[in-house]
């Protein structure tokens, strides 16, 4: 009797289309990704991670200009704070989470990158429902600094629409846990774009301006600022 021991990972399968296996469709940058420093290219994650199937993720973006971080003791505060809150654990503590964003960065050799630390619930072998049974995963990343304008329009502003998508409520999910809850950011963008604008406001329940896709919103009233 003949026994050839394939696993499942050796098994020769068919290639349908190479629309995403071209290494220069990702930004120049460094990763960190289970236990492994990676070129953009290669830093993937399973499709049953509940990161990715269910948005339970936190993570935090934190700026380097000229070389350094700036104030990045503040987004590890919320970073910490998120996964505390979520109730994941990853096995690097506040040093050993600032070593690997340095590292991502100086093998980058970015001088103004956008780095982002995150943490998905992760996946279980058993494909369990039981979110206390995944092995959460820790990333990070190191890329290009990009900006939400482009140069011309950080010159002469931003054409913005107000979303009729509301923001979905703190009572819901606390925005000091910072996530990926966006369909509400997204729809709010192309809702804009049809209406000839580049970017999005959207309102809270009470009508108030809570913020755009990815930013703050500040104003200038009466010699005031406010958020
Ligand atoms: C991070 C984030 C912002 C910006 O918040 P900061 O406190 O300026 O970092 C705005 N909107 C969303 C949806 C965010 O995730």
């Amino acid at each position: 009797m003949s026994h050839t021991a394939t696993t499942q990972d050796e098994k020769q399968l068919p290639v349908v289309g190479d629309r995403h296996v071209d290494p220069h469709s990702y930004p120049d940058g460094i990763a960190f990704l289970d236990g492994q420093y990676l070129p953009m290219s290669q830093a993937k994650i399973s499709v049953l991670d509940w990161g990715f199937l269910h948005s339970d993720a936190t993570y935090d973006t934190v700026h380097v200009w000229n070389g350094r971080f700036f104030r990045l003791d503040l987004h590890l505060d919320r970073f910490l704070g998120g996964l505390e809150k979520l109730r994941m654990t990853i096995p690097f503590d506040r040093d050993g989470v600032t070593e690997i964003l340095h590292n991502c960065v100086a093998l980058s050799g970015h001088r103004a990158a956008y780095v982002e630390m995150l943490c998905t619930r992760g996946a279980s072998p058993t494909f369990s429902r039981d979110p206390r049974q995944a092995v959460n995963r820790f990333m990070a990343f190191a890329v290009p600094f990009g900006s939400v304008a482009n140069a011309e329009q950080l010159q002469r502003g931003l054409r913005v629409a107000i979303s009729d998508k509301m923001r979905i409520p703190p009572a819901s999910i606390d925005p000091a846990i910072k996530n990926y809850h966006w369909l509400d950011l997204v729809r709010g963008l192309y809702d804009a774009y049809d209406r000839g604008a580049e970017t999005a406001l959207l309102l809270d329940f009470n009508g108030n301006v809570a913020e755009g896709p990815g930013f703050n919103v500040f104003c200038v009233k009466d010699g005031k600022l406010s958020t």
